[in-house]
């Protein structure tokens, strides 16, 4: 039971002992003839049951005055830390005390992702590589670098953007992350995307794409439109590793973020 709800089931408990109002049961003769004070004939002190409220009250309906009740966001019912995480920092501490794959032996920082709580855009990456994993922060290094420089091109400072991975850790050797590492590490991303509630993603690689779309098409049949994530607009990209192995797809990439920023200004 929660807090509030023991709170306010106390408080219920205190008026009934104490005598607050009753309820008269219409037709109970045999136990108005019991009491011999006559003015409460009939009545009899409630139930806890009777005097509940019904199942469709507010919690802060519930409460005795002055109290009030902020119902916290995210799953009431889940018993998963993950999912009762207040904040993106609370987040933070869970990802970097996990032990959920393989990926903990080997990692020297877990990277959690960063940005400002507001973020209007959101940056979604495969995985920490080697200077994420050294730093704990996403997105440095040479790729970094070319993702500030995209950010920039449409006139998006990198403060602004909340930057973050599928997976926390660094994959040893920078392989993909396997199928099992990305099912064991979503529930952070996913949570992080709940409290951030963007306005637009971007996601950044196949990895991001597919995990973010539950798909297994290919990124070059994903790109140049826009898809949902539980409603919010996402638009997918190249990732800037691709970028430098291959400049060739820095042209559709600037028009993948020509898109993004559209849909930002809407
Ligand atoms: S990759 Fe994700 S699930 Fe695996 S240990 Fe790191 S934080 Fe936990």
């Amino acid at each position: 039971m929660s807090d509030a709800r023991a709170l306010a089931r106390a408080y219920l408990e205190q008026q009934r002992l104490v005598g607050g109002d009753t309820v008269v049961l219409p037709g109970d003769s045999g136990l108005g003839a019991r009491d011999s004070g006559g003015s409460r004939s009939g009545a009899l002190p409630p139930s806890p049951e009777s005097r509940a409220p019904s199942p469709a009250a507010a919690p802060s309906e519930l409460l005795p005055p002055g109290l009030s009740f902020d119902p916290p966001s995210g799953d009431l019912f889940s018993t998963d830390p993950v999912q009762q995480a207040a904040d993106l920092g609370a987040v933070a501490r869970l990802v970097a005390d996990c032990t959920r794959c393989r990926l903990c032996e080997s990692r020297s920082h877990t990277v959690p992702g960063e940005g400002p709580v507001d973020a209007r855009l959101v940056v979604v990456g495969e995985g920490p590589g080697r200077t994420e994993d050294a730093t704990g922060r996403p997105f440095v290094g040479q790729a970094g670098e070319l993702l500030t420089k995209i950010l920039a091109a449409i006139d998006l400072p990198r403060e602004l953007v909340f930057i973050c991975n599928v997976v926390k850790c660094r994959p040893p050797e920078n392989r993909a992350p396997q199928y099992d590492e990305i099912a064991a590490c979503t529930p952070y991303l996913f949570r992080q995307l709940e409290l951030l509630a963007p306005k637009v993603i971007l996601a950044m690689g196949g990895t991001a794409a597919q995990t973010l779309l539950d798909t297994k098409q290919a990124l070059g049949a994903l790109r140049n439109k826009m898809h949902r994530f539980r409603g919010i607009p996402l638009i997918v990209t190249y990732h800037p590793a691709a970028l430098l192995r291959n400049p060739n797809w820095k042209r559709p990439t600037w028009d993948d973020v020509r898109i993004a920023r559209r849909l930002l200004d809407r």
